[in-house]
C-alpha cells in the first residue's frame, strides 16, 4: 500500500500518532542475518512502515533492493526503498523501480543523494541533478502506482544558499509530484515548529513527519551531528558532559530525551515520528513504551511474519 494513503486515513480517522523506522544495509553477512532478526522483532511493534537506505553514489543499491524485497514480502511490513540520482544513469534507476516494482514495493523516498566519501557532489548527467529530477522521472515512468517522499531539512540543507531558497527547492519536488517529506534528524522543536511555519507559508500542505534520532551513544552523536551541522541546544550538550563516558546513561538520557521531543512533536499536530533506528531496537522500543503508542499486547503478540529462512538471498 502507498504510505501516503495509510497516513491519511489515520488522520481522517483522528487515530492515535503513528511511528515509522528507518534502516540501513549492514556491511557484513552476519550484520544482514541480524538486521533480518530484528526487522522480524520489530515488526511486531506495526510501524506504518520502515524503510531502508541507499548507500552513498549506489554502493549499496543490490542490498537495498534484497532487504527491501524481504521487508515488503515476508516480514510483513509496508516498506519504501530510499533512491538517489547521484552516480547513477537514468537506465540504473528505472532498473532499481522495476525491481522495487515487482517486489510489490509502492513507496520510494527519492533523493538527490550524496557523493562517496570525500568526493564532492557534481551535477549527474541525463538531467538527474537533483531530487526534482528523480521525483519528476519516476511520475513520468510509472504515473501513480509509487507513493514518492522527499527529504526536508529544518535546519535548511548544508549546501543551500539560504533556508528560504530550501524551502522554495522543496516546494519544486512537491510541484513535480512528491507526496509527503521526511525530516532530517533534529534536536531542537522549536526549530521544528519554526520550519513547518515557513513550508505551510510556502503553501506545502502534505504531511510533514519529523525524523529522530534517540542518542544511542556520545561519540556516535557527536559523529553524526556534526556531520549533519545539527543545532544542539545547550540544555543537551549540558546534560550530557557529566555522563559522556557512561554509555548506560547516555542512552538513558537519549531515551528520555527522545520522548520529551516526541511529545512536544505530537502535540504540535506531527501524525507521527519516523525513528532513525541505525539498526537498533531498544532505544526505539523504550521511547514508545515511555510514550504509551505500543498496543498492550505486543509482548505476547505470536509473531505475525514467516520465518525468516524464507527471505531470499540475494
Ligand atoms: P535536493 O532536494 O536535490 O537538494 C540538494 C541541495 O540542492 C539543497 O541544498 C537544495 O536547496 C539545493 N537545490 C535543489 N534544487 C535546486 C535548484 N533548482 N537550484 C539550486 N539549488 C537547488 N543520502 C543517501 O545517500 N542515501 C539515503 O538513503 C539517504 N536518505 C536520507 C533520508 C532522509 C530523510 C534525509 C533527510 C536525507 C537522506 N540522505 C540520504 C541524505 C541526502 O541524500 C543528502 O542530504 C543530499 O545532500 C541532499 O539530498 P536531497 O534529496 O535533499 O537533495
Amino acid at each position: 500500500m502507498k504510505v501516503i494513503d495509510l497516513i491519511n486515513e489515520r488522520i481522517r480517522n483522528n487515530q492515535t500518532p503513528f511511528y515509522s523506522f528507518e534502516y540501513f544495509p549492514p556491511k557484513t553477512e552476519k550484520g544482514v542475518e541480524n538486521l533480518y532478526e530484528r526487522l522480524d522483532r520489530m515488526s511486531a511493534l506495526e510501524p506504518l512502515w520502515i524503510d531502508v537506505t541507499w548507500g552513498a553514489g549506489g554502493s549499496t543499491s543490490k542490498l537495498t533492493l534484497e532487504i527491501c524485497h524481504n521487508a515488503q514480502n515476508f516480514c510483513g511490513l509496508e516498506t519504501m526503498m530510499h533512491l538517489t540520482c547521484t552516480n547513477i544513469s537514468v537506465a540504473e534507476v528505472k532498473q532499481a523501480l522495476d525491481q522495487a516494482k515487482a517486489s510489490g514495493i509502492q513507496n520510494i523516498l527519492a533523493l538527490r543523494g550524496d557523493p562517496p566519501r570525500g568526493e564532492a557532489w557534481t551535477p549527474g548527467t541525463e538531467g538527474l541533478t537533483r531530487a526534482t529530477d528523480l521525483v519528476k522521472l519516476i511520475r513520468a515512468e510509472y504515473g501513480d502506482y509509487f507513493c514518492i517522499a522527499v527529504a526536508g531539512y529544518p535546519e535548511g540543507h548544508t549546501e543551500a544558499t539560504s533556508f528560504e531558497d530550501d524551502v522554495v527547492h522543496l516546494k519544486s519536488k512537491m510541484a513535480a509530484g512528491a507526496d509527503l517529506i521526511v525530516t532530517q534528524l533534529f534536536y531542537d522543536t522549536e526549530i521544528y515548529r519554526e520550519y513547518v511555519k515557513s513550508v505551510r507559508a510556502a503553501g506545502i500542505t502534505c504531511p510533514i513527519i519529523p525524523g529522530v534520532l534517540p542518542i544511542q551513544g556520545y561519540a556516535g552523536f557527536q559523529r553524526m551531528t556534526s556531520l549533519c551541522r545539527t543545532k544542539i541546544p545547550r540544555e543537551i550538550t549540558d546534560s550530557l558532559e557529566p555522563i559522556k563516558n557512561d554509555d548506560e546513561m547516555v542512552k538513558e538520557y537519549g531515551v528520555q530525551l527522545c520522548m520529551k521531543m516526541c511529545r512536544e512533536l505530537i502535540d504540535m499536530g506531527s501524525p507521527g515520528v519516523h525513528f532513525y533506528t541505525l539498526n537498533l531496537e531498544k532505544s526505539t522500543i523504550k521511547t514508545l513504551e515511555g510514550l504509551e503508542l505500543l498496543s498492550n499486547d505486543f509482548a505476547e503478540k505470536p509473531l505475525p511474519w514467516a520465518s525468516h529462512s524464507q527471505i531470499r538471498k540475494g
